[in-house]
């Protein structure tokens, strides 16, 4: 049998073990837990690695701990506007969506332009048409509604500043201590296809029809079978720039280097020299995992066929 893995994450940022109440930490163990074990349940019955991705992620959108889906930050307007990719490792197929509105499962939305339509990338309006077009479930924006997201949001509406999640401070405290609450899962299948999967309502306070890396193929998700499956959280404007994911596959592809090396390059050195700060994670077609991280935590975890099980917050 083929090893099979699954890595996922829910934000990188400055998360520390002090500001977070016993309850709320095992709160986001269970949710990360959760999570792996929906996605690993597809990858144990030879699901596909986009299946695999896709069912993680649907969990991280539910939960209202995770800036994505149910539980998306506020836009300056007051309401959430969501972004989402997925990409098939073995086709190079991709599908994604930015500035979405009150679709309850952004990835599935994603998947949906992949797979049935002959576009990659839609946003906005036309986006939330074809959502209706293909039948994808949405909700009301009371579904999305969490009152610490909207106290973070009030803290700082009338400025024009905008923050990166996972917060609860007032807006000096929102400006220094950055976090990041994207949801993110990359996984290699018992075929030895990968994938990669992001989702994510953005950043606290975003103006102007902002996009983030996340939905962008090559910046916040990538994957190619021959190199690597991608998913990054983080500031997205320095992992735009840095063209992070597809950094990674360049470097193993053109530079030979391995899954872990390759992005501590781009995680420890580039982006840091970009001040890029965040993280991300990745799985090659051989079944091997790796996390890399330049903030002090990273809501993480991953699974595999060789029994490997585990979740974590900060740096240990
Ligand atoms: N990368 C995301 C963005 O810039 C934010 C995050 O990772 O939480 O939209």
């Amino acid at each position: 049998m083929h090893p099979f893995s699954l890595v996922i994450h829910g934000g990188a940022g400055t998360i520390l073990k002090e500001d977070m109440t016993p309850e709320l930490e095992q709160a986001y163990l269970k949710g990360l837990q959760d999570a792996l074990d929906a996605g690993y349940a597809v990858l144990e019955e030879g699901g596909s690695a986009t299946n695999a991705v896709k069912a993680a992620i649907v969990i991280l959108e539910d939960n209202l701990l995770f800036n994505a889906g149910r539980g998306s930050v506020f836009t300056k307007k007051g309401v959430q506007e969501m972004d989402a990719a997925i990409m098939d490792g073995k086709s190079l197929n991709a599908g994604a969506v930015a500035g979405v509105r009150n679709v309850r499962n952004p990835i599935e939305l994603a998947t949906e332009v992949m797979n049935n339509s002959n576009h990659v990338f839609l946003s906005g309006k036309g986006a939330n048409d074809f959502a209706i077009k293909q039948g994808i479930k949405l909700e009301p924006d009371e579904f999305f509604f969490s009152q610490f997201r909207y106290d973070q949001w009030k803290a700082m509406r009338d400025s024009d500043n905008y923050s990166l999640d996972h917060t609860h401070q007032g807006l000096e405290e929102l400006m220094k201590d950055k976090k990041f609450g994207t949801v993110g899962a990359v996984a290699c299948d018992q075929e030895g296809n990968i994938a990669a999967a992001t989702s994510t309502g953005g950043m606290t306070n975003k103006k102007y029809g902002r996009i983030g890396d996340s939905p962008v193929i090559g910046a916040g998700t990538y994957a190619n079978n021959k190199t690597c499956a991608i998913s990054c959280t983080g500031h997205g404007e320095p992992f735009i720039c840095a063209v992070a994911a597809h950094d990674v596959s360049c470097l193993m592809e053109y530079k030979g280097l391995g899954l872990q090396e390759a992005m501590n390059e781009v995680v420890y050195k580039k982006l840091v020299s970009m001040d890029g700060e965040g993280g991300m994670i990745g799985t090659d077609a051989h079944g091997n995992t790796a996390m890399a991280f330049n903030s002090a935590g990273m809501y993480r975890g991953m699974r595999n066929s060789a029994g490997e099980n585990h979740v974590a917050i900060y740096k240990d």
